[in-house]
């Protein structure tokens, strides 16, 4: 079986064909300009990332919701139960950016932080 994806790792945007055997093993990558893109595509076949962006409720503060990120990819499959977490967490006014909301997340080794800042109503 054959995947064509998108390398996204960086904006060339080459299209690259996977070939994969048994058990989703990968057999060969065609179609990569680089090593990077070869990385890229094993991990997209294999044990694809995200970075995942959304919002968290805010105590005290003047708006309602602050943004956040997670500080480094996690797993793909894994996006549904963090964004159960994210939806679930609060953080207290006044939150700087970087401060940490969820450490952790579901046992990753990810932070999911603020991206902006809210301070506290007065
Ligand atoms: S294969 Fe290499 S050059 Fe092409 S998009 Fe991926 S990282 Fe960029």
């Amino acid at each position: 079986m054959t995947r064509d994806i998108i390398c996204t790792a960086c904006p060339m945007g080459c299209p690259v064909t996977v070939e994969l055997g048994e058990n989703n093993a990968v057999l060969s990558v065609r179609g990569n300009q680089c090593k990077r893109g070869e990385k890229y595509a094993v991990a997209e076949c294999t044990n694809p990332m995200r970075s995942l962006t959304s919002t968290v409720k805010v105590k005290g503060g003047v708006n309602p919701l602050v943004p956040v990120r997670s500080a480094k990819p996690v797993p793909k499959h894994l996006m549904l139960e963090c964004m159960k977490i994210i939806n679930a967490a609060e953080v207290a006014a006044p939150a700087a950016i970087g401060t940490v909301v969820v450490e952790n997340i579901l046992g990753t080794g990810v932070d999911i932080i603020t991206t902006g800042s809210c301070p506290a109503k007065e």
